[in-house]
């Protein structure tokens, strides 16, 4: 591939010489589980967000399920869920012995706004996602969920660094789940996640549940279970969070430049611009997808689809529903190449590209 959708071993040098010495120390130090550096992660991301709790953890799934199992949703409870998203806002509802009950996106892919009329009197909560990096209009969701008395889960995995009315996403609802998986806009050298809330009880029963149940050594007050974050990657993810705000700069530039050079083409829409979003994704869309990602392929340019199938059409999550919009997205919906790694003249080349498809 000339131009790959993301090739993260084009980490600048100077990021790589850093993050290698930064492995060394940590080598030298002989730690890797808790210690300095996890405490250090864990203050930065919450002083960055305005979080008063940021609670570490294996991944972003798993945040997820800690928040579920925190806020004690199990057997017998419905939990409202967007039916376009990555697999795992549903899945953790599911491994906690809830029942997801899905709901239809707009146009692009943010939860329609009237899923309350998805509330039954089993509903315990909602797990908002915003997709591709964009919010959820947070007011609004908030005011409904608590004249309804249900908790507020935001699945901010995409999301990390977009913010709405100057509240970042993650820090709206109850708990907000981030991930820092290798391709998101923080993201690892492996896996790592986090819960954000800002109730002191809530962030101790996460922090309890991730570490075996354990406030400390050989005292275990809950049933938990091991979903730590490794020292190692808290020690990168501070070393990436250093570079975090030039790499954000350089997404937004180039998602700039496919709003200017891709306006007004027949038959393309793009994304609508939300202000302070973090450009995690730039997802076009057209009927003639299938076409223009092959067209794109053989001319060396990347690209994706996140994602073909909607999670209530997957056999194993299958539930029906009215999921139009949804559905339309995952049949028309492309991600162009979109990351900090990118030269302006390789993006200038894929809009090109676009171009000439659409003659
Ligand atoms: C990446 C992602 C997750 C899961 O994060 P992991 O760290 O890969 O477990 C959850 N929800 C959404 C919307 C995601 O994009």
């Amino acid at each position: 591939m000339k131009i790959p959708f993301l090739d993260l071993s084009r980490m600048d040098q100077s990021l790589q010489t850093d993050l290698k010495n930064k492995f060394a120390n940590v080598l030298e130090e002989g730690r890797f589980s808790f210690g300095e550096e996890v405490l250090t992660f864990e203050k930065r991301v919450g002083d960055r967000l305005k979080s008063p709790h940021a609670i570490s953890c294996a991944n972003g799934t798993d945040a997820l399920e800690l928040a579920l199992r925190a806020l004690n949703i199990g057997p017998g409870d419905e939990v409202i869920v967007p039916a376009m998203t990555w697999v795992s806002t549903a899945e953790v509802v599911l491994m906690v012995g809830a029942t997801p009950v899905f709901w239809d996106t707009d146009a692009w892919g943010l939860l329609r706004s009237d899923w309350e009329k998805a509330i039954s009197p089993r509903t315990k909560a909602i797990i908002t996602v915003h997709l591709y990096g964009k919010m959820v209009p947070m007011a609004d969701l908030m005011a409904k969920a608590k004249k309804a008395n249900i908790s507020v889960l935001e699945d901010a995995a995409q999301a990390f660094g977009s913010f709405q009315d100057g509240k970042a996403a993650g820090t709206w609802g109850d708990v907000g789940c981030l991930s820092f998986y290798p391709t998101k806009n923080l993201g690892a050298l492996g896996e790592a996640g986090m819960c954000l809330t800002n109730q002191k009880g809530l962030a101790d029963q996460i922090r309890l549940l991730s570490n075996h149940g354990q406030p400390q050594r050989d005292v275990h007050s809950l049933v938990g279970r091991n979903s730590r974050i490794d020292t190692l990657q808290a020690a990168l993810l501070n070393v990436l969070l250093d570079r975090f705000d030039e790499f954000q700069e350089k997404r937004r530039m180039l998602a700039e430049i496919y709003w200017k050079e891709l306006a007004g083409i027949g038959g393309l829409s793009l994304p609508p611009k939300a202000k302070d979003s973090n450009h995690h994704l730039f997802v076009i869309q057209t009927e003639k997808r299938d076409s223009l990602k092959e067209f794109l392929q053989s001319n060396g340019i990347g690209t994706a689809i996140h994602y073909p199938t909607i999670v209530p059409d997957i056999p194993v999550y299958q539930q029906k529903g009215d999921f139009v919009n949804a559905r339309e997205l995952g049949q028309k919906g492309l991600s162009l190449p979109l990351n900090p790694w990118l030269e302006v003249k390789e993006v200038m080349e894929v809009c090109g590209l676009v171009k000439e498809f659409f003659g």
